[in-house]
């Protein structure tokens, strides 16, 4: 079962909660309680491929709409591509030979369709809901609010799903040239995924969305839905990979301390981490890089937490200052600012320091990061510098810098490959509108689709 953060009295099955985004009275689902794994456990489920050691871990999280013949052919059909753990110079995590791998690696999370680690969350949570809505035969319009890579996401693992009406609002001019014409181009921006260009910020984004959820009447009218991490359906699948690969790891090098670092911006993926972490994962603490957009980091370091309006920068999916997830991850440490610093420690790094840590991994070692993953490579740097042990770095490479293309080229000096879904949407016409950020023109616009 899930409650409600803002009232624990108000509870749902995993069902109702993925359905419904927000508890009535707008708090956000938190699972009653985390199963924990013993070791021997832990490393049975880190014997699995990732698709169905997934799968039994969503056993917990779900509910009796879900058999685990259900969760294992979810899984299987969500997660058809590789989760690499990779050295700069190229070499995968081989647990045959771990002499080659060294200890510090990059987590890609970036392989699936839409080359961010958003398809790992959005994959299993399109099938979870379509799965829901089958038996039930029902309509639901979804509203997303992205700042680049979310959208694409959701667009992708809900395209062409019965019933389901999605619509995309994102920063008319905040997003990368590559992301819009992703955004913009899903199913050919003919089939039942919208794209509207908001004339603001992702704040004005997100805001937007939270007040078409609070519109009684509209909410009500076309079955709302949210894709965005406030929606329990998108957090707890993005605890399986970290469960997964830190045991993965585990079985390669063995018992040195672990440590993961996250470039966070909704704080999503790092509460995706800490669940696995409360499950048992083997893994000791996390490492977070902030942009300018830093109230988490400024929490870590002060025990204030100031949410406050975001600023524009290279890492433009993090470009968030006021964090949705931010009161799941104080519920996760009881409200105790001293537990979280013990398990979480921030740095926050400007472009400038984003820019020039880019060309020098590249120059060193070939390896090219996007932007995001350079935030967060370069507050594993700076985390390291203050520990004097021997630990294993994982830097979770949040995008494919191709993603990203028109910045990080600009950066490196170097044409990037362009991957084959990125090519497929290159050759299609955007579809898209421009509305004002008012409430009253997204309601016009969904009444026109609908
Ligand atoms: C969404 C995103 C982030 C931030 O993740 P949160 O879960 O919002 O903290 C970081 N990097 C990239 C590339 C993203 O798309």
């Amino acid at each position: 079962m899930y409650y409600s953060l803002k009232n624990s009295l108000v509870t749902a099955t995993f069902s109702r909660a993925l359905l419904a985004s927000l508890a009535p009275g707008g708090g956000l689902w938190m699972p009653h309680s985390i199963p924990r794994y013993s070791p021997e456990e832990c490393a049975s489920l880190g014997a699995m491929s990732f698709a169905d050691c997934a799968a039994k871990l969503a056993v917990k999280f779900t509910d009796d709409k879900f058999s685990e013949d259900d969760l294992s052919a979810i899984c299987r059909d969500a997660y058809d591509f590789p989760v690499p753990i990779k050295t700069a110079d190229g070499y995968e995590l081989d647990s045959a030979t771990p002499e080659i791998s060294g200890n510090e690696f990059f987590l890609e999370l970036f392989h699936g369709p839409t080359l961010a680690f958003k398809d790992f969350a959005a994959r299993f949570m399109g099938r979870a809901a379509g799965h829901i809505m089958k038996s039930k035969g029902d309509k639901r319009t979804i509203l997303v609010a992205t700042s680049g890579d979310t959208g694409g996401a959701i667009g992708d693992a809900f395209l062409n799903q019965d019933g389901i009406q999605v619509f995309i609002l994102f920063p008319k001019d905040g997003v990368s040239s590559v992301q819009k014409q992703q955004l913009t181009t899903i199913g050919g921006g003919r089939a039942n995924v919208h794209a509207m260009a908001v004339d603001g910020s992702f704040d004005d984004c997100q805001a937007l969305v939270k007040s078409a959820f609070s519109d009684q009447a509209f909410s009500k009218k076309h079955n709302l839905m949210s894709a965005n991490s406030i929606n329990v359906g998108r957090v707890i699948p993005q605890s399986f990979y970290y469960f997964w690969t830190s045991l993965q790891i585990k079985a390669a090098l063995g018992d040195k301390p672990l440590v993961y670092s996250i470039p966070s911006g909704n704080l999503g993926n790092l509460t995706g981490g800490l669940i696995a972490r409360q499950m048992g994962a083997p893994i000791d603490r996390f490492v977070i890089g902030n942009n300018a957009n830093d109230p988490f980091v400024e929490y870590l370091i002060s025990g204030e937490y100031k949410p406050r309006p975001s600023v524009p920068t290279l890492s433009n999916a993090m470009d968030i200052g006021r964090p949705n997830n931010f009161p799941r991850i104080d519920k996760l440490f009881k409200g105790s600012h001293p537990a979280a610093q013990q398990v979480c420690w921030g740095a926050s790094f400007t472009d400038i320091e984003t820019e020039r840590h880019m060309r020098r991994i590249h120059a060193d070692t070939g390896y090219i990061m996007c932007p995001h993953t350079a935030v967060g490579n370069l507050a594993m740097k700076a985390f390291s510098e203050g520990v004097d042990l021997d630990f294993v770095k994982v830097t979770v490479a949040t995008a494919h810098p191709a993603k990203f293309a028109d910045s990080v080229e600009r950066i490196l000096h170097t044409k990037l490959d362009v991957p084959k879904p990125l090519k497929s949407a290159q050759l299609l016409q955007p579809v898209m509108t421009i509305i004002p950020p008012s409430l009253d023109a997204v309601k016009e616009f969904v009444e026109i689709k609908i």
